[in-house]
């Protein structure tokens, strides 16, 4: 199996199997609404966070497969972080998915399998919601 089919399989693997699925009612967590028309993805993205750090994340809405995992992969590798080092991550991802250099120590895990939506910029956006609804989630936060 080559590195692509692997990849391929993670996404897959997350897509089929979604981790931390279904959003809660819970004013403990902070709610987070994000569309993307050109592909018709819609994300929700929660977040519980203690003392600056992120303690659950929950992921919820509907789209298409390289959207839904990438919620999926997203809520596995926020969590247990700090904000900053959340916003850390996520600008190493934007990076990954376009094709750049990106710190191989801030990210790793599961979401090295996007390294390949850089071959396909229209799918950019479906990658990058779940991420870019965390990022504002604590922009929110931080304000
Ligand atoms: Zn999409």
């Amino acid at each position: 199996m080559n590195i692509t089919d692997m990849y391929k399989q993670v996404i897959m693997d997350h897509y089929k199997n979604p981790r931390n699925k279904g959003v809660l009612n819970d004013s403990s967590y902070l709610t987070i609404n994000l569309n993307n028309p050109s592909c018709g993805d819609e994300v929700i993205i929660q977040i519980k966070v203690i003392d600056g750090v992120i303690k659950d994340v929950r992921q919820g809405g509907h789209g298409c497969s390289i959207c839904c995992s990438s919620a999926s992969v997203a809520s596995e590798t926020l969590v247990n972080k700090t904000l900053n080092e959340a916003l850390e991550i996520i600008t190493q991802f934007y990076e990954l998915v376009k094709g750049l250099k990106y710190n191989e120590e801030l990210l790793e895990g599961d979401a090295i399998a996007f390294s390949g939506v850089a071959n396909f910029p229209a799918r950019i956006k479906c990658a990058t919601l779940s991420w870019k609804a965390v990022e504002k989630g604590i922009g929110e936060l931080q304000k």
